[in-house]
């Protein structure tokens, strides 16, 4: 995540540790990934609304979603306006980090690999994704 911005939702670490579980802190705050297959969102197919797991804000529409064999969460498109980029330059390769634009969370990555019909990918860590069926926002 850009360290250097300023986001709308902002706590310190401490405050963030009180109000997400220990595997979300990871993920959203300190830019982690949970295990392949972990997340029970990863074949779920109901319709609804994905919304951050640190600030609320709604990511994903369920009708953008897709099982991508990955082992994570995956949908074609966010939401307008709810996520932002980053480059990673991690573990020797460069990768696009998605991320929050309201708090800055890490959600995971997106790769250009993906359906129809954007062609993307954004391969989500489901922790850091909060499911409300029916939900249209
Ligand atoms: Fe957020």
């Amino acid at each position: 995540m850009a360290d250097d911005k300023k986001f709308d939702v902002a706590m310190s670490d401490d405050d963030w540790k009180k109000k997400l579980t220990p595997e979300q802190f990871h993920v959203l705050r300190k830019h982690g990934t949970e295990r392949a297959g972990a997340s029970p969102l990863d074949h779920l197919y109901e319709p609804g609304t994905y919304f951050c797991a640190g600030c609320g804000e709604p990511l994903f529409d369920s009708d953008t979603k897709f099982n991508s064999g990955s082992g994570w969460p995956s949908f074609y498109v966010p939401k307008d306006g709810a996520v932002e980029t980053t480059t990673d330059r991690s573990f020797f390769m460069v990768r696009t980090e998605v991320h929050c634009q309201k708090c800055g969370g890490h959600l995971g990555h997106v790769f250009d690999d993906g359906p129809k019909p954007t062609g993307l990918r954004y391969c989500m860590n489901g922790c850091a994704l909060d499911f409300k069926p029916g939900e249209k926002k």
